[in-house]
């Protein structure tokens, strides 16, 4: 059968070539290309390593307490010597592809093994088993890792997780372009201020400094992990970097576990020093560690 020219993709002059279905063989086959060009350009970028989900307390900073569902994405750019997800901290890449362990229920200590990488849907659906039934619009931690190192899938993942949760980011504070793309679809951040004392790694206060501005009309607080070697100028600097931008915004001095941990009268006398400077000043150690809930 000869169809009109007008059938075709394309609406150019010539009926020699149209063979199938009243295309030119030349518009299917480069119809095909760009098919498989998007594919090809998208898969990837819609799908993420997630090293755990799993409901808990939470155990860090002023929400301490609540209930949460913890998404720990893979992968971060930082070496932090008091790391305490070393697991999560490779495989950003791919390229040693592990399982996620999911919790199946959120009252269960059972965990199923998920083949990564994982869809959005494929999240969202080990995310939504945990929900408790109830009126309470639950809070959802986005942790790592570095979560923000996967700004392509949160883009993609978060407007409809934020239907149904409080999406609370837990962040090293230093992928401020990932934080300026993503500011409409966080809830809540928790921003590391990375001391160089404890991390053993440089200093990164100007990507703080960007960090922390382009969190400006988000809820907000800001963390510093404190270790026996952190010193008093340290937290003058990082207490200086929150008040540039608002003296209102929590400071929370989180002391190390383990052998690295500070001396109690250094923990009061960092807080003596950013209570100078800043309003809100805690102390508040790592509680899930210390109810050894995961
Ligand atoms: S930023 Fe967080 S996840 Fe990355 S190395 Fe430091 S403590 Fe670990």
């Amino acid at each position: 059968m000869i169809l009109l020219e007008r059938d075709c993709l394309c609406s150019s002059a010539g009926r020699t070539n149209i063979t199938y279905q009243g295309y030119h063989r030349a518009c299917l086959a480069a119809a095909d290309l760009v098919f498989a060009v998007v594919v090809l350009y998208y898969w990837p970028m819609i799908s993420a390593m997630i090293d755990e989900v799993f409901a808990s307390v939470q155990g860090e900073g002023p929400w301490v307490g609540q209930r949460h569902i913890f998404v720990r994405f893979m992968g971060c750019d930082l070496r932090c010597a008091y790391c305490d997800t070393p697991d999560a901290v490779k495989n950003v890449s791919g390229s040693e592809v592990r399982n996620c362990r999911a919790q199946v229920s959120p009252g269960s200590f059972e965990r199923e093994s998920v083949p990564n990488p994982l869809s959005p849907a494929g999240l969202s659906g080990l995310c939504s088993r945990l929900r408790i039934p109830g009126v309470s619009r639950p809070v959802m931690s986005i942790t790592g890792g570095e979560p923000l190192l996967h700004r392509p899938f949160l883009q993609e993942w978060l407007p409809s997780e934020r239907k149904m949760f409080r999406i609370y980011l837990e962040t090293n504070g230093v992928h401020f372009a990932e934080m300026r793309a993503l500011a409409g679809l966080i809830d809540v951040v928790s921003m590391d201020i990375k001391l160089p004392s404890a991390t053993g790694q440089r200093a990164h206060w100007d990507e703080h400094r960007k960090f922390l501005s382009a969190t400006e009309g988000i809820e907000r607080f800001v963390k510093s992990v404190v270790s026996g070697s952190t010193t008093p100028d340290e937290i003058l600097i990082a207490a200086r970097l929150v008040a540039e931008q608002d003296r209102t915004v929590p400071f929370i001095i989180q002391p190390a576990s383990g052998p690295v941990s500070p001396p109690v009268e250094s923990l009061i006398l960092f807080q003596d020093i950013a209570l100078e400077i800043l309003e809100d000043v805690r102390v508040i150690p790592q509680v899930h560690k210390m109810l050894q809930l995961p």
